[in-house]
């Protein structure tokens, strides 16, 4: 695929922005702390399942210290229903103590800090970064891969590449909000299985060569005609019976 020009990748981003000027995560969180648990639980879930179990575990564990206090066991017990729960429990308690710990019960706003974290990957400090912290990083999770890829705006087989390739695509102005927009097109509108291509915004700029395109219209079956019946059988049949009735 050829590469996108930088100025079609401008016209994405200024489409996304005049669509939704301030898009937003829809993880539920309350601080910095509970955003940072909210995307943990997040890895290889969706953002409404996981926010059918945070509300009721925030309000009762909302920072480090309460987290911590409350064990594996008991958090086990509220996060049941997200996939991997098991391991993310132990990585949740975990970092809960090394927040405790080492950074005064602070989310920290360093990458090397927050990557250095139980359960904390890349993406993860990422979003944690651009969220809470308010820097132009660009994590990439399975929506923003595909729509990187698909759209012609970042190409590679790893995050890490799509990752690399964005952060060259992308203008400056856009980057602070661009990994919101990519994953609400991906979510919404280039899904992975049916992307709505007629009714994307950037459908004359994406590069994706099986797009989706509008049902013709669905064709009436014809009309079945009226079969017309043969007026003249009866009156044969009587012709026939009168010329009986007068040979007799
Ligand atoms: S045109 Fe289709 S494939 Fe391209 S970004 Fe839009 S929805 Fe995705």
């Amino acid at each position: 695929m050829a590469k996108m020009s930088a100025c079609a990748a401008a016209e994405i981003f200024r489409r996304f922005e005049a669509a939704a000027p301030h898009p937003e995560t829809e993880l539920f969180y309350k601080n910095n702390f509970t955003l940072l648990v909210a995307v943990v639980l997040s890895a290889q879930a969706t953002d409404a399942g996981v926010n059918k179990a945070t509300p009721a575990l925030f309000a009762i564990a909302d920072t480090p210290a309460k987290m911590a206090a409350l064990g594996e066991e008991r958090l086990g017990a509220h996060i049941r229903t997200i996939g991997l729960w098991r391991a993310k429990a132990k990585n949740i308690i975990a970092l809960s103590k090394k927040l405790v710990h080492e950074q005064e019960g602070e989310v920290p706003s360093s990458r090397a800090a927050l990557e250095a974290l139980p359960g904390v990957g890349r993406k993860t400090a990422n979003v944690v970064l651009s969220v809470a912290f308010g820097e132009a990083t660009l994590a990439v999770d399975t929506h923003v891969f595909r729509v990187a890829n698909r759209t012609g705006l970042a190409s590679g087989k790893t995050p890490n590449a799509v990752e690399d390739g964005l952060m060259k695509m992308v203008p400056e102005e856009y980057l602070r909000h661009a990994h919101h927009w990519l994953i609400l097109h991906g979510r919404y509108v280039c899904k992975a299985r049916a992307p709505d291509c007629p009714n994307c915004v950037i459908a004359d700029l994406c590069r994706f060569k099986e797009k989706t395109r509008l049902e013709p219209p669905a064709t009436k079956p014809a009309a079945k005609r009226p079969v017309k019946r043969l007026a003249s059988k009866p009156k044969l049949r009587s012709a026939t019976r009168t010329a009986k009735a007068r040979a007799k």
